[in-house]
């Protein structure tokens, strides 16, 4: 940034600029100091050589506007996913269903997180959610931290602070964001003790490390976002279990993505289930609220009573703890998995699973129609076969068929591609070889129309007939 010395003459000084009636008006609107800070912002860029000092007060009001715009927007806000990528986690992963957000909203207040009301005294923070989680999973008890990474730390600082944690080599894995398994081992405060080999670990593996009695927990991960196929072999959470039962020592099966439905109905038969982890004998299970369960960011702690309490016990607990709003988004998220075929409907992450491409394809269709009636030329857009895919580093292997709208685009895909950003609300679209092409697997169908308005917007067409 230069100095004072700078030569640019037409840049004004900040009290000539807060003196000017339309910036009296932004005063009135954001307080002086706010609006002070945005002048100086806009005169800095232009001393800077930036932005060019604008020669009439139109356009010097036109770039103050602009930068107090900019800056009042807020960072957060709703998007159209048109990607096809279901757990988007850039965009917030699972879009919660309308019981969720109403909850949200309602628990936004006061509210009865950790007050018994007809005790009139206080009350567990977890008890509702623990309640409907233990049940779900057919464990005795369960706990709710902030998200799954937050469930593990603390399920093995726990089970194994100051011990050892057998792991197999083929599960020390990445999840994401700089979270590694090994890392977050170390950061529990425990120690690990990798086996076997990264293809095929098997239960004798586990067995001889555990025989040196310095274990406080076998740990197994679920190969959540990568796949491992061919010359392989892993221990069954059966096994571990039964071999951790004869050296005291509880098994915690880290799944990540949380299924709580039924994976055949859904097609992803082999995903495995928290329920199931338990019935095989798993002590603690963690996993993820915001992911396949379709709630909002949590994580999960679930299992037998012992183990829970010595999690809800340690003084990490109280550092991961997610708040009221959360709580009462999973609670009314759980809520709606009381009868299987209606959580299917109402849970949006399990319906843009469940369904078929040839529904998929009907609202394409309907939105190209819809295009073509607002201007798109006839054979500048189409539909085409395509892929869904589940994303948040779930289900690697899962691809959904799919039917998209696929506008040609030629070089103008990146501009394009901004423009649909940069539309109200935004709508975030993929791109290939020139063609922006459009999912609405993962677009609520009351957008559908608003999708295809801005897609017409893109290639010829006009503004939407309202
Ligand atoms: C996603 C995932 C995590 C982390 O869960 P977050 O809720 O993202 O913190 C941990 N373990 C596995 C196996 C996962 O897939």
């Amino acid at each position: 940034m230069s100095g004072n010395d700078d030569p640019r003459r037409l840049v004004p000084g900040v009290d000539r600029v807060l003196a000017r009636p339309w910036c009296g008006q932004l005063v009135e609107a954001h307080g002086r100091p706010w609006v002070v800070a945005r002048v100086r912002a806009v005169l800095s860029a232009m001393r800077a050589g930036v932005v060019q000092a604008p020669e009439t007060d139109g356009a010097l009001r036109d770039l103050v506007l602009a930068e107090a715009a900019t800056a009042a927007e807020a960072w957060v806000r709703p998007v159209v996913n048109a990607t096809g990528v279901i757990l988007h986690t850039n965009l917030g992963r699972a879009p919660l269903a309308t019981e969720a957000r109403s909850a949200m909203a309602a628990a936004a207040g006061y509210c009865t997180v950790e007050f018994d009301l007809a005790a009139g005294e206080r009350g567990s923070r977890y008890e509702r959610c623990r309640r409907l989680l233990a049940e779900m999973v057919g464990a005795e008890d369960a706990l709710v931290v902030n998200n799954g990474a937050g469930a593990l730390a603390l399920a093995l600082a726990a089970l194994a602070g100051g011990r050892g944690v057998v792991v197999s080599h083929g599960e020390l894995v990445e999840i994401g964001g700089g979270f590694r398994v090994p890392e977050v081992v170390e950061a529990a405060g425990a120690r690990l003790v990798p086996v076997g080999t990264t293809n095929k670990t098997r239960t004798r593996d586990y067995a001889r490390a555990l025989s040196g009695g310095q274990a406080g927990a076998v740990l197994k991960v679920h190969r959540s976002n990568f796949r491992l196929s061919g010359f392989t072999e892993e221990a069954s959470v059966e096994n571990l279990a039964a071999l951790g039962a004869r050296a005291g020592v509880p098994v915690i099966h880290d799944l990540g993505t949380g299924l709580l439905a039924d994976p055949a109905a859904l097609g992803l038969e082999g995903e495995p289930t928290p329920a199931q982890s338990v019935a095989a004998g798993a002590g603690l299970v963690v996993f993820s609220g915001d992911k396949l369960l379709g709630g909002p960011q949590a994580g999960v702690v679930a299992g037998a009573e012992e183990l829970v309490r010595r999690a809800k016990s340690h003084p990490l607990c109280r550092a991961l703890r997610c708040d009221k709003v959360t709580l009462a988004g999973l609670e009314a998220t759980l809520a709606l998995y009381r009868d299987p075929a209606r959580a299917l409907q109402a849970v949006p992450v399990l319906r843009m699973i469940a369904t078929p491409a040839e529904d998929v394809r009907g609202r394409a269709c309907a939105a190209l129609e819809a295009m073509f009636a607002a201007g798109t030329p006839p054979g500048a857009a189409t539909v085409v076969e395509g892929e869904s895919v589940i994303g948040g580093g779930a289900c690697p292997g899962v691809r959904l068929p799919s039917a998209l709208v696929s506008l040609d685009a030629g070089d103008r895909l990146g501009a394009w591609l901004a423009g649909l950003r940069a539309h109200d609300p935004p709508v975030v679209a993929r791109g290939r070889s020139g063609s922006l092409l459009a999912d609405l697997r993962t677009v609520d169908p009351a957008d559908d129309s608003l999708v295809a308005t801005a897609l017409a917007s893109l290639s010829g067409g006009g503004p939407p007939a309202s």
